[in-house]
């Protein structure tokens, strides 16, 4: 793990973890990773988190796929449990392999056409893998049922902020958190989640500013913070359209920006009647007097900046609280300027990304929309396809509709649908419907264990070249630093060749060809491309010529849909019912050394010695008045679902909430999640599950 111990090369490369985009240096001898450490990039300015530093080991890992597989005959979709891979699966080759696929395809679009077929891609791969991947689906099999995570995660932030003001993206680059005054974190932990941002946060609170967290549990960089406002769970939108109904009252709003920049405002205003001081407090358990003065700061202590993750967009009403945070912002002038702005934090390394790209229903490559005729027809000519006439599904939907029947074949690349959708049983019964299941991923998962074919992926951020677009919306390129293990190989080469088998040519030769693809289509990338990352370092969309340096701000100019929108938002109540039955919110979150399913930093040595486990954190008086002791192991019980699990004791989680991650396989949190989605973007509510505790020996 020492990076003074001699390697064979070094290389730079783009960290394969979060959004945050660090830069990092390889150690190389044999062909295998031995260490890494910080390189300098925009975002990271040399630093690395313990992710970053330590979670290389997966590349090496013996368990890594390394051949095309095939379920044997008569061996029935399910969990391995226990037995060997080779008992299931026989090995093929990738023209075996192709041309197994390539004729199933064709047999369920004479038998029910494309709307039967559905595909959901990693936004852990690259721009241009991810790029060729919708170009497949769209053009060779005629479907726009795709999707990536944005919709388990940020598709709230993505869809308000592109609707109010035009792009589906943070608006400033994360270093310019220093020029800001005051700073609001809003549902994030981002100490644990994105360090290397947190570090700037709290260098900024260290020269001055104001920092406010609001949060249902008591977070780390509270240390660092004037206010620590502890919100009850789902009642953001109360807070935030409460803090604007006050700055209005007092006349602390900047209305030469309203007048010259935005539309909506007078609706919106009288939409805040109900938001009185009185009743945020009532309702989100902060007092007034904090609320008073947190909203003095944020509207006359400029700039401000809002910074978010998914402790905002992971709930029925992601959008509105979202959208809440967009009013607040356009309220007070703290969009476009150099300290202030609306900054999502993204949580995996390309999930900005796989949205930019155009891997989502009815949204082509740089956001332009499918159904537009004019849009259609360039994209037509270039790509040479007919393109699909519906609009698809979301990836949440298109495994709702496995399971009622209606979707016949997924193909699923580099996502453990099993443990990261909500409903893990309904998401399993889904799978073993399915007529066809094509699953693409560095490792046997429990996702692939349901599949009919297994392809050996490249790992897209160690064995392949291309890009990822961090939180800033910064392309920034990833090296091939080791060879793919065995017949893995890069995800966009499946694509290309399964479409020739389809007897479509994508016109594709490498990832460079992709990205110049990328760049003649989507006039947000028309001045991008490899050679020039190589020569400048990694540059922010829109990047409109060659000329370009890129784009710092946004909206700095105005807006490009002529005026940014206020929106009117509602908090639909408590569920009373629910809350009688279920006392106890679960949040399930992340925790520093581990990431997502673990399907990768599971496999490293020193990761594995700092994890917390498979717990739920629970407050010590609620411990109490359910006499139930640390460390015993309870029944957890939602509308969905059921688990057991061990009862850590744990004061930075406040009376009725829990506190659990999706890490270990041995806690299935998401089973306890019901598939109640956000109206518009179908974003599970991973945040404020409703349960109840049940003793197992009672
Ligand atoms: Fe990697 Fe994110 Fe950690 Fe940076 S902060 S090293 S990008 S995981």
């Amino acid at each position: 793990e020492r990076d003074w111990v001699p390697a064979d090369k070094v290389v730079e490369t783009t960290c394969p973890y979060c959004g945050t985009g660090c830069q990092v240096e390889y150690g190389i001898k044999d062909d295998k990773v031995i260490w890494a450490r910080g390189a300098y990039g925009p975002a990271n300015e040399g630093k690395l988190c313990i992710k970053g530093k330590f979670g290389y080991h997966y590349v090496n890992s013996p368990e890594r796929l390394t051949k095309p597989l095939i379920r044997r005959t008569g061996i029935p979709k399910g969990p391995l449990n226990g037995r060997p891979i080779h008992e299931v699966f026989r090995e093929a080759t990738w023209e075996e392999v192709l041309d197994i696929i390539a004729s199933k395809i064709r047999e369920i679009l004479d038998k029910y056409g494309p709307a039967a077929i559905g595909g959901i891609m990693s936004d852990r791969s690259t721009n241009e893998s991810i790029y060729a991947f919708q170009k497949f689906m769209r053009c060779a099999i005629g479907t726009d049922s795709i999707d990536q995570s944005a919709t388990l995660c940020h598709e709230p932030s993505a869809w308000s902020l592109a609707t109010q003001l035009g792009y589906g993206a943070a608006t400033n680059p994360i270093r310019d958190v220093l020029n800001s005054r005051t700073i609001i974190v809003v549902g994030s932990n981002m100490n644990e989640t994105h360090p290397v941002i947190a570090a700037y946060v709290k260098r900024a609170a260290k020269q001055g500013a104001h920092l406010i967290i609001v949060n249902p549990i008591h977070t780390e960089l509270a240390r660092y913070a004037e206010y620590e406002l502890l919100i009850r769970p789902g009642t953001d939108v109360v807070l935030f359209s409460a803090m604007a109904k006050y700055i209005i009252d007092m006349g602390w709003y900047d209305k030469e920006f309203i007048s010259r920049y935005t539309e909506g405002f007078e609706d919106w205003v009288r939409s805040l009647d109900a938001f009185t001081l009185d009743f945020a407090e009532e309702v989100t358990g902060v007092p007034k007097d904090v609320i008073k003065e947190v909203a003095r700061l944020y509207a006359l202590e400029k700039p401000s900046m809002i910074m978010w993750t998914l402790g905002i967009t992971e709930h029925e009403n992601g959008t509105e609280n979202v959208s809440a945070l967009i009013n607040l912002a356009l309220l007070t002038g703290n969009v476009g300027k150099p300290g202030a702005g609306l900054m999502p934090l993204r949580g995996q390394n390309n999930v900005q990304g796989g949205a930019d790209v155009g891997c989502a229903p009815g949204r082509l490559p740089g956001y332009q929309p499918l159904m537009d005729s004019e849009v259609r027809r360039r994209f037509e000519e270039v790509w040479r396809c007919k393109l699909p006439s519906f609009i698809g599904f979301r990836s949440t939907e298109m495994i709702d509709m496995a399971r009622r029947g209606l979707i016949k074949m997924l193909y699923i690349v580099g996502e453990n649908s099993i443990r990261s959708h909500p409903d893990s049983k309904a998401v399993a019964e889904a799978l073993s419907k399915l007529e066809f299941l094509v699953v693409q991923d560095i490792f046997m998962t429990e996702t692939a264990e349901y599949a009919d074919v297994v392809l050996p992926a490249a790992s897209a951020a160690l064995e392949d070249y291309g890009t990822f677009t961090n939180t800033e919306r910064r392309l920034q390129l990833t090296r091939k630093v080791v060879d793919p293990p065995g017949d893995a190989k890069p995800d966009w080469w499946v694509f290309v060749e399964l479409a020739r088998k389809l007897g479509y040519d994508m016109g594709l030769r490498d990832s460079t060809d992709i990205m110049r693809d990328m760049a003649r289509v989507a006039p947000v990338f028309s001045g991008l491309s490899h050679e020039r990352l190589e020569r400048e370092g990694g540059l922010q969309w829109p990047v409109p010529s060659e000329s370009s340096p890129g784009t710092l701000i946004l909206y700095a100019d105005g807006f490009p849909r002529g005026r940014a929108r206020f929106r009117v938002v509602s908090w639909r109540g408590f569920d009373v019912v629910v809350e009688r039955l279920y006392p106890y919110s679960l949040i399930i979150g992340r925790e520093r050394a581990q990431y997502h399913t673990a399907t990768m930093t599971s496999r490293s040595p020193v990761l594995r010695v700092i994890w917390r486990g498979p717990v739920v954190e629970m407050n010590p008086e609620d411990m109490r008045a359910e006499s139930i002791k640390d460390g015993e192991v309870v029944k957890l019980l939602s509308p969905a679902g059921e688990v057991l699990a061990r009862v850590k004791a744990s004061t930075r989680v406040p009376r009725g909430v829990l506190f659990t991650t999706f890490h270990y396989p041995e806690l299935l949190a998401n089973t306890l999640v019901p598939a109640v989605l956000n109206p518009i973007t179908k974003t599970p509510a991973y945040k404020d599950t409703r349960v109840r505790i049940e003793k197992v020996n009672a």
